[in-house]
């Protein structure tokens, strides 16, 4: 709807180099880039100062994860302190990459989102089925319990953009119909009513990622339930900028 701010996302996951990222922030400083909407990219942890410092002041860092405490002895991983330090404002958490090839739990991935958001970053915690679970009719039963656990641990939901990503689209060039994506966007949006409150669902921004596209942007957009996207390969490329402005 237009009374939520549209949000795009773009997901760089473990692609790139300095160079890569200078052309990226080429066609984003020249954009243009449609003021009402926000624009984050998500780059891997060793650029986020890179990218903060080559980017355009319109578009915010995330990261694509972090961990579950401010500091200490958990090697290889990262806290939300100090993706602000290095100028990342977002997170990303849960995203189908980390729960089914890094094997996150619901439950673990409800813990981060929680200690990222009280760390002061806006968190988008990544929600949606397989094709299996789908084709079996399990759609919904596994987003309302990703979503439960999420809900048992999250306070403040201002600063939370729920990413609606179908596994089998992610990647896959298979995108959802913009009729399918809307369907769940609406039961999503219907069960943090009934489990949250009706302010929250109202105001929360739900946004769709898999397989999205300058192409088919514009279609996906228009649904009343669709508060902007979560965008993989195509946030590498220009046509991320048509995507940026898909709402027109
Ligand atoms: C993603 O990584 O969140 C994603 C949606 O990827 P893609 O757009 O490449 O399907």
């Amino acid at each position: 709807s237009s009374d939520r701010k549209f949000f795009v996302g773009g997901n760089w996951k473990m692609n790139g180099d300095k160079k890569m990222i200078d052309g990226i922030c080429a066609f984003l400083t020249k954009g243009p880039i449609n003021g009402n909407t926000d624009v984050v990219v998500a780059a891997p942890y060793c650029y986020l100062q890179y990218s903060r410092d080559k980017l355009p002041a319109n578009v915010q860092v995330a990261a694509q994860n972090c961990y579950k405490e401010k500091e200490g002895a958990f090697t290889g991983e990262i806290s939300p302190l100090m993706i602000k330090d290095v100028g990342g404002s977002w997170v990303i958490t849960g995203h189908s990459e980390r729960r089914h090839v890094m094997g996150e739990s619901d439950e673990f991935v409800a813990e981060k989102t929680r200690f990222a958001q009280d760390s002061g970053l806006g968190v988008i915690p990544c929600v949606g089925e397989k094709l299996e679970e789908r084709e079996a009719n399990q759609t919904m039963a596994v987003i309302n319990r990703q979503m439960k656990a999420l809900a048992d641990k999250i306070k403040d939901w201002s600063s939370v953009v729920i990413a609606y990503e179908p596994v089998w689209a992610i990647g896959t060039g298979k995108t959802a119909s913009p009729e399918q994506a809307q369907e769940v966007h609406e039961k999503i949006r219907e069960w943090l009513k009934n489990t949250v409150n009706a302010d929250v669902a109202k105001k929360t921004r739900i946004i769709y990622g898999g397989s999205v596209k300058g192409s088919n942007a514009a279609e996906l957009a228009k649904k009343p339930d669709i508060d902007g996207f979560l965008v993989g390969g195509a946030s590498l490329k220009p046509e991320f900028i048509q995507i940026i402005n898909a709402r027109g």
